[in-house]
């Protein structure tokens, strides 16, 4: 028998998360997971589930039946709009222009897909000419795309043309809205979308565990066609609707502490109203961006596809990017990433999303990091950036509650 482990009192220190996620947790949602568990099919457990269909169709812009958290992070979203609606064999377009882009095409493979890719480099969106070329050349019939790329901080923004060039090839679309829903502007029926998934750690303000997804009835026809079954037993929406349908029949056992966050924190979107939310992250990172421009560092991305939940901060020149990352963390207690890929040591990828998107969390970003950037002995006017950060926010910013 191996000795017993001396474990510590869990403290986890004080963080400020203005990363890709996950961000800062609401203090309502913190106290939602202290409460009683009820068993996964008491009364109780339904009727939470009940409030959070309604609260995800509200956040989705849908009235599709078929929509539900996923029981895992966003991945495990990703994974089951693929796993479902690719049938072995079938063709599936993806994007190259990020790192989340990529993942979808791996999944996809994994569920039997042939995989080709649209291109657009990293730090762009993806052009609808270049998808209806990718359309003509190769037919898939499963088209994703991501509507906010964490891995460059770009906005898809012609979303309802993408899925027009789709369906006008008899396609389905998935969008992977993981770092933008609930933080900027996403309609899932009005942009005519078949498959959207998101996460809980983003821009809802609530921890990983429980993400959003949600099927049109065309797609679920798709899926209730299928001549294999899906190959993920786990994320077969087959079986997982048994208990999240009218149903209400054991599959897996409801991650119930993290149903109840989920739950307060649509709550406490449905309080702040979904315009107002994506009016907040448009105002409180435009004074992120400020700041940094007004510091003399910018933006790596074109003001028309600006993501404001991800920011992706240039790098000075001669500026070891690790170094002041590890700065912000240790001396200020902020955290923040470098970039991926293309943009490794290009970019800071800087979030501002769900309860992070405040104004305290901005001012707190901007002062620290000016001063870091200027100890490490880069050409940035600190004053400049606080200055202009400030005057974004306006007089009683730092007064608001969220
Ligand atoms: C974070 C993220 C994911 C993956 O979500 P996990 O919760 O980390 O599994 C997928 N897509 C995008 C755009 C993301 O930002």
């Amino acid at each position: 028998m191996n000795d017993a482990p001396e474990l510590g009192e869990l403290v986890p220190p004080d963080r400020t998360l203005m990363g890709p996620g996950p961000s800062d947790v609401h203090p309502r949602v913190l106290r939602s997971m202290a409460t009683p568990l009820v068993g996964y099919l008491d009364d109780y457990c339904v009727e939470i589930m009940n409030d959070i269909q309604e609260g995800l169709r509200y956040l989705f812009e849908t009235d599709n039946e078929h929509t539900l958290a996923v029981s895992g992070t966003g991945s495990a979203a990703m994974e089951t709009a693929f796993a479902n609606l690719v049938e072995p064999g079938e063709t599936v377009l993806v994007p190259d222009n990020g790192y989340f882009g990529a993942r979808m095409g791996e999944i996809a493979e994994r569920a039997g897909g042939e995989i080709h890719t649209v291109s657009a480099p990293w730090g762009e969106p993806l052009d609808p000419a270049d998808v209806e070329a990718a359309f003509d050349e190769h037919s898939p019939t499963v088209f994703g795309f991501v509507h906010g790329e964490t891995s460059t901080g770009v906005r898809q923004t012609n979303v309802p043309e993408l899925t027009e060039i789709a369906h006008a090839n008899d396609a389905y679309t998935i969008a992977d809205t993981v770092a933008s829903l609930g933080g900027v502007e996403f309609r899932t029926d009005g942009w005519d979308v078949d498959v959207v998934y998101s996460g809980s750690q983003k821009c809802l303000s609530a921890p990983p565990g429980a993400s959003p997804i949600t099927f049109t009835d065309r797609a679920m026809e798709k899926v209730h066609a299928r001549e294999e079954p899906v190959r993920s037993w786990y994320l077969d929406l087959e079986g997982v609707w048994e208990y999240w349908g009218d149903e209400r029949n054991y599959h897996h056992t409801a991650p119930v502490s993290t149903l109840y966050a989920l739950r307060e924190a649509l709550r406490l979107l449905a309080e702040e109203g979904l315009e107002a939310t994506w009016d907040r992250h448009e105002r409180v990172a435009g004074a992120l961006a400020s700041g940094v421009d007004a510091m003399g560092v910018g933006l790596n991305v074109a003001e028309e596809h600006w993501l404001p939940t991800l920011n992706p901060v240039r790098v000075p020149n001669g500026i070891d990017e690790g170094e002041v990352i590890d700065r912000l963390v240790d001396e200020h207690g902020i955290e923040i990433v470098g970039g991926l890929g293309a943009l490794d040591g290009e970019i800071f990828r800087v979030g501002c999303m769900g309860h992070s998107a405040r104004p305290a969390n901005v001012t707190q970003f901007i002062a620290a990091f000016g001063s870091v950037l200027a100890e490490e002995g880069a050409d940035v006017d600190p004053e400049a950036g606080a200055g202009a950060a400030a005057s974004a926010l306006g007089p009683d910013a730092l007064e608001e509650t969220i």
